[in-house]
């Protein structure tokens, strides 16, 4: 890796941040494009966000945002694109001070679904998305944005998913339920998304998907583990799937153009995947 006095430099912000693959990915590509370049984690608590963003916006080119800070690094931009839909930002760019936010979580999941579901089509027929948070927004805008019929929102809350439904979704119609009423969702619907943090590192579960036609695709955001309780029924059911590490790296993808002005090289160029999957413990 090169790294002079002129190196541009990005990073990721979290409490905590230690698990990031962000940096793995981002110095993978960086190295491989030979940039003069380095992308650095921070573990910045909540109280310190904002003097931490006000001291780095005029030395980084950006930052990549995860919780808990998704929220207050909207607040804190002076502009912002798909962040708007949802609510939350992962992507922090500066330029000469100015602060601009967007989310890329979006066009990560459609990525995910293009590269491990390439059959899938957003725009056939309704989609269930589990959960009502940053996460789950950025899902249903993506959906929205890919011409999705119909987005049913699922959450143990109920509330919280009918606040979602109610957000303006550009006419796409998004209906919500809770738990108790999970067969209606699913009756019908092309692909399942779990937006929650249910089943993070092996803890909580979701409830039974068996009423999923046979043909729905289903998707978690959730890498780790790879292959989640909930993807591995639906594997055991005969459903494609769609893990949340094609997300992860499908959302660094535009984050890195953003920060460096150069697309990142191809998987065979250099296979982030792999890299990850090794950082996990994981065989692919
Ligand atoms: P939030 O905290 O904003 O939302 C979490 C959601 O999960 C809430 O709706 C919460 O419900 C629900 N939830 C939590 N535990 C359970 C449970 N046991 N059963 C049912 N619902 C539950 O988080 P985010 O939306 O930002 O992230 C959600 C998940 O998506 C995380 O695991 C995150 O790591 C992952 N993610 C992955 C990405 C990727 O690139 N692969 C990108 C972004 C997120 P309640 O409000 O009732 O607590």
């Amino acid at each position: 890796m090169r790294i002079t006095g002129a190196a541009k430099v990005a990073g990721v912000v979290g409490w905590p941040v230690a698990h990031s693959l962000s940096p793995l990915i981002h110095n993978a590509w960086i190295e491989a494009l030979g940039l003069d370049a380095a992308y650095v984690p921070f573990a910045v608590p909540p109280e310190r966000f904002e003097s931490f963003v006000e001291a780095c916006r005029f030395v980084l080119v950006g930052l990549n945002v995860t919780l808990p800070h998704k929220q207050r690094a909207l607040e804190l931009a002076a502009g912002w694109t798909a962040a708007v839909y949802a609510q939350a930002a992962n992507l922090l760019t500066f330029d000469e001070g100015e602060v601009s936010a967007d989310n890329t979580d979006a066009e990560g999941l459609l990525a995910a679904f293009a590269e491990q579901a390439a059959e899938w089509r957003a725009d056939v027929g309704p989609v269930v998305v589990i959960g009502a948070g940053g996460a789950a927004r950025a899902a249903v805008g993506a959906l929205s944005d890919a011409g999705a019929p119909e987005v049913r929102v699922v959450a143990r809350r109920k509330e919280a998913a009918t606040e979602l439904a109610e957000m303006n979704w550009c006419d796409m119609p998004v209906r919500s339920y809770g738990f108790d009423n999970l067969s209606s969702a699913l009756s019908g619907a092309t692909a399942v998304i779990n937006a929650t943090s249910a089943g993070l590192n092996g803890a909580g579960e979701l409830p039974d998907m068996a009423a999923a036609p046979p043909e729905t695709v289903f998707m978690d955001m959730i890498y780790s583990p790879l292959r989640t309780a909930f993807l591995e029924a639906a594997r055991v059911r005969g459903h494609s799937t769609v893990d949340g590490l094609a997300m992860l790296i499908g959302q660094a993808r535009p984050s890195f153009l953003a920060f460096f002005g150069v697309e990142p090289p191809s998987a065979e160029v250099v296979d982030v995947r792999a890299l990850c999957l090794r950082a996990l413990g994981e065989r692919g």
